[in-house]
């Protein structure tokens, strides 16, 4: 049972020197995730208006020629007015002109608002260019700043992560999932000590009597306020002096 304890102790410091590297290395990982996710949705937002924009100018395309084939039927049937043989093949060749007229005119219509579309989309991308240029920039000016601090540390923490994988594989399954699911909900620390009387983590008192239970060190005790792991200053002591 000692060892269980003293392992989770062991395996919480290392965490904490790891931590603090991660630390080390300040605001820069977040930012550039940040940079990160704000230049992706604005590439998104760009590709997505340059998509719009070619299948637009397909479609502008398809209306031309039909335009085209509207005007050559318009023709014909121009030239066949002087070849008609009565009144009624005349007005029925007059419709017909006059429906390929209002074709016509929708086409036109539709080609111009998919002109006049096409011109705000292209507004809206060029507006957002020298942004996302700005932006990319800067993202690679943060990586090389990271990458370089990262390098500078890199050594020390495979290190680092080589003893904490260690450390990990001798701590007993549940003891990890505790562990690991204390640890998130509680900024890193799962395992307190007691300090003063007090858990070292949330500084409630913890009960004399429950003191001189943890100091047996023959059972895993959760601090009944914040619900980490306390294990007694004796095995926190021993296992800092093994450095
Ligand atoms: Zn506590």
């Amino acid at each position: 049972m000692e060892n269980r304890l003293k392992t989770l102790y062991r395996l919480q410091l290392i965490d904490d020197e790891l931590d603090e590297l991660e630390a080390s290395r300040g605001d820069l990982p977040l930012m550039v995730r940040e940079l990160e996710n704000r230049i992706k949705t604005l590439q998104n937002a760009v590709e997505s208006k340059e998509l719009e924009i070619k299948e637009a100018q397909e479609k502008q395309q398809k209306d031309e020629s039909e335009i085209e084939r509207y005007l050559e039927n318009q023709k014909k049937f121009k030239s066949q007015l002087f070849s008609v043989k009565n009144n009624r093949e005349y007005d029925a060749l007059n419709k017909e002109i006059d429906q390929t007229e209002v074709q016509i005119k929708k086409l036109e219509m539709e080609i111009e608002s998919i002109k006049v579309n096409n011109q705000k989309l292209d507004r809206e991308i060029n507006e957002v260019k020298p942004e996302l240029e700005e932006l990319v920039a800067d993202l690679e000016n943060k990586q090389a700043d990271l990458k370089q601090i990262i390098k500078s540390t890199e050594k020390e923490e495979v290190k680092k992560r080589e003893q904490r994988e260690k450390i990990e594989s001798q701590v007993r399954k549940p003891d990890l999932t505790a562990y690991l699911r204390i640890r998130k909900a509680k900024n890193g620390k799962a395992v307190a000590t007691i300090k003063r009387s007090a858990c070292s983590g949330c500084h409630n008192i913890v009960p004399p009597q429950r003191q001189l239970e943890i100091r047996k060190n023959n059972r895993l005790f959760n601090c009944e306020y914040c619900g980490r792991i306390l294990v007694s200053n004796e095995i926190a002591e021993e296992i800092v002096k093994e450095g």
